[in-house]
């Protein structure tokens, strides 16, 4: 049955991927975005669906339609995109969560929050299972984002316990692939755009800090099988891969992978930069037994390099 699906932030990195997929299973998609962070050429291959209607729209704002879905992802997930305007931030991610779950409850539509990692902030337990409750400063550089999405997840599970609204919250961890912004900031892109370009690769900090990434294919399964679920999963999931790696050891896969030219150069440190991150996915196997991340950081990282490739010939 072909299902009314809304995606807010579906014009970004994410959620035109996941636009994508949900007209290909032959749903009808309505992507909001206000562009902060995204663009309309991540879906611009999309408007000529019939079955794809584009709103440019701000969640701030109170917004009505009849829905069957909603994947909550607007916010900007870059550290130098939401530290930008760090209110606006916090306005997002909690007003915008507050909209739309005051659409889910008219609508009694079923509604997903794309959480994060960031939840467990510089976590001190490794790897980080869902009931910790992690190690966030509420007054530093990424509290406007790591808060803000902590407020949000405080408001779905009370909308959930106080008015019965279906939800899902999806701790997601670093993901990647094409469609990440070239000037993005985030390491993976910025490794590659230097990469390609023979420019020096800036490693903040002494780059034994470590992430587990995961590639974006992946990550869509899983936030379509979480929201599909039957079973009512009203408690937040890590979705990531359980690969760790230190940030000295990506710049060199990159630069191998891009038969680069490019030097590795160090910067200073990032202030609250979390030193190491990686899922316990113990519960993610017993809600999602059929997900696990497929796609190897070789084979993904190939994928994502062959995009940018194009983007900056593109780009000029
Ligand atoms: P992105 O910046 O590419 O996408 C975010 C989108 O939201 C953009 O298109 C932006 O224009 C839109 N947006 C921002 N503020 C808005 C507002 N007020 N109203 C309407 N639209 C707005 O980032 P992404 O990587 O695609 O991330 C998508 C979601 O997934 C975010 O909520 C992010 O926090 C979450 N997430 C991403 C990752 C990751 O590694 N990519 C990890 C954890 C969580
Ligand atoms: N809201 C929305 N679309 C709707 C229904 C509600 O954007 O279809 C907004 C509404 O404007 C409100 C918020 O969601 O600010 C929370 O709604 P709720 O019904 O929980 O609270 P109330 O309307 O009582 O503030
Ligand atoms: N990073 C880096 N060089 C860059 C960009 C990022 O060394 O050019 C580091 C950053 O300090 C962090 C890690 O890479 O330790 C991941 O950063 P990103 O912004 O991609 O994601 P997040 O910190 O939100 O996980």
């Amino acid at each position: 049955m072909r299902k009314r699906i809304l995606i807010t932030g579906g014009a970004g990195f994410l959620g035109s991927h996941l636009c994508e997929r949900l007209l290909h299973m032959g749903n009808e998609v309505i992507c909001l975005d206000n562009y902060f962070s995204g663009s309309k050429q991540n879906i611009a291959h999309l408007l000529a669906n019939p079955y794809f209607e584009l709103v440019r729209h701000d969640v701030t704002v109170p917004y009505y339609a009849e829905v069957d879905e909603i994947y909550n992802l607007a916010c900007p997930a870059s550290p130098i995109h939401y530290q930008k305007n760090p209110i606006k931030t916090i306005k997002t991610s909690v007003m915008g969560a507050i909209n739309m779950l005051g659409l889910a409850k008219r609508v009694k539509a079923k509604i997903l929050q794309a959480s994060t990692s960031e939840v467990y902030g510089d976590p001190e337990v490794h790897p980080q299972p869902e009931h910790y409750w992690g190690n966030v400063n509420p007054i530093g550089p990424r509290a406007c984002y790591d808060e803000g999405k902590r407020c949000a997840e405080t408001l779905f599970t009370s909308y959930h316990a106080q008015n019965g609204v279906n939800i899902r919250i999806a701790r997601i961890f670093n993901t990647y692939g094409p469609k990440m912004s070239l000037t993005d900031g985030r390491v993976i892109s910025n490794f590659i755009v230097q990469a390609l370009s023979n420019k020096d690769i800036t490693i903040y900090g002494d780059g034994n800090q470590t992430r587990s990434f995961m590639y974006v294919d992946d990550l869509i399964d899983a936030l379509i099988l979480l929201m599909e679920s039957k079973s009512e999963i009203h408690f937040p999931i890590n979705i990531g891969s359980t690969q760790e790696y230190k940030m000295i050891d990506l710049a060199k896969k990159i630069i191998q992978l891009t038969g680069s030219e490019s030097k590795i150069v160090f910067k200073p440190q990032v202030e609250d930069d979390p030193k190491q991150r990686k899922p316990d996915t113990s519960l993610t196997q017993k809600v999602l037994p059929t997900w696990s991340p497929k796609i190897s950081l070789n084979e993904g990282l190939t994928r994502t390099i062959e995009y940018f490739r194009q983007e900056i010939e593109r780009q000029g």
